[in-house]
């Protein structure tokens, strides 16, 4: 679950920039086994056509270039931040390279193995049904990006079947089917692209949604602190956590003063104006990566300050309190007045035995407050 100081801040990214992390991550993926059914095939090709012993170091420079492009492949693993475009896009090109390297050397080699064959041999019938096989899991496999997967059918077959056509007449039948299933492929990718696209596109509002219930579920909307929810459940983690250690947790209930005058007086945007301001004031106070400030009610606060004693948390209530009384909500002409009750303590950890019993002492130092006259911070 994403820390909270991080969802407070944190956007979604953009479709574009999630399809390009999606793409990149896909390509990558998809593009390493490929090099491997390559490998596969030219060894059953070469083997039925008996090719080894008279083209063993043709052979042996096929297998070993495969292998060149299968490690590069391997290591030319994605950037992880998607947000850099220059980056990603240095990444996208040069992986597309290596992926067309792969299909150009399958092509010659099946234009060879049909310049070798002159004819329907068992060995052309395997290179072009691999050919076909090859070009039917591109069109699946790239079809992450149109053009390229275009690329991809075209360099795997193109130039050996106009070859064939030219230079070879007993393979024209063959050539004929294999151009038949080319131009379905064409439509198939035009179909797939279309199809990864949608589904890049759900799954960006899947994850936005995502974000935005869990920021909804941690979240105040008024005022962006964590609401009384997440408050709770942080609260209750630090005071076991601290009550184990017997280590220091202090904890300020914060009541605004009079605040119902100022939505009858000024009205609710006024009131809420105010809410959001006491809310910077007091994040920009408690800094702290471990300090919690959470809005608990209509006007109440709570500010969570882990390894912190009481003499300390005393002082910075103060500086708080003085904080918000020095600002004044500045609305149209009028200068509002904000002034709070804070009740604050430590943990005692002879007296709270739970979680709830610590801050009912501190809300009622917090109502103390107010009975002493109100602007003011009293220690539980
Ligand atoms: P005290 O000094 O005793 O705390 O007085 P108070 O007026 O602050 O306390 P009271 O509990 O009587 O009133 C709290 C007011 O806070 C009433 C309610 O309308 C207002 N309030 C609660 N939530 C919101 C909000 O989200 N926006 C606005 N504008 N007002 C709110
Ligand atoms: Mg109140
Ligand atoms: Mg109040």
């Amino acid at each position: 679950m994403a820390d909270i100081q991080e969802l407070m801040h944190q956007a979604p990214p953009s479709l574009a920039q999630y399809r390009r992390q999606r793409a990149a991550a896909d390509l990558y993926q998809r593009a390493l086994p490929g090099t491997i059914f390559y490998g596969i095939a030219l060894a059953i090709t070469a083997w039925v056509g008996g090719y080894f012993p008279h083209y063993g170091s043709a052979m042996a420079a096929v297998f070993a270039l495969y292998g060149v492009l299968w490690y590069l492949r391997w290591v030319h693993t994605p950037p992880q931040d998607s947000s850099n475009v220059q980056a990603s896009d240095t990444w996208w090109w040069r992986h597309w390279t290596l992926v067309n390297v792969g299909c150009v050397l399958w092509c010659l080699f099946f234009l060879a193995v049909g310049h070798l064959e002159q004819g329907l041999s068992t060995a052309f019938l395997v290179a072009a049904v691999s050919t076909i096989a090859f070009s039917s899991a591109g069109c699946e496999t790239y079809s992450l990006h149109k053009r390229q997967a275009l690329w991809v059918v075209v360099l795997l077959q193109v130039p050996a079947l106009l070859y064939f056509a030219v230079a070879v007449p007993a393979l024209w039948p063959v050539c004929a089917v294999l151009a038949v299933n080319f131009i379905y492929q064409l439509t198939h990718i035009r179909r797939r692209a279309a199809e990864y696209d949608t589904q890049m596109a759900i799954e960006h509002a899947l994850l936005t949604s995502r974000t935005e219930v869990e920021r909804l579920s941690r979240l105040d909307a008024l005022t962006g602190l964590a609401n009384r929810r997440e408050y709770d459940s942080t609260f209750r983690t630090h005071w076991r956590l601290a009550a184990r250690q017997q280590g220091n947790l202090a904890l300020m209930v914060v009541d605004l003063d009079h605040f119902k005058r100022i939505n009858d007086t000024y009205g609710h945007l006024a009131g809420d104006a105010c809410l959001q301001q006491v809310a910077r004031l007091t994040g920009e106070l408690f800094k702290r990566s471990s300090d919690m400030v959470a809005r608990i009610g209509g006007e109440e606060f709570a500010v969570l300050l882990p390894d912190t004693n009481a003499e300390e948390a005393m002082q910075l209530a103060q500086t708080l309190r003085r904080t918000l009384a020095e600002t004044p909500l500045q609305w149209d002409e009028h200068r509002i007045p904000v002034t709070a009750s804070i009740g604050v303590d430590c943990m005692r950890w002879d007296l709270d035995l739970t979680p709830q019993a610590s801050f009912s002492r501190i809300d009622s130092a917090c109502y103390t407050a107010k009975a002493r006259g109100r602007n003011r911070v009293v220690q539980a």
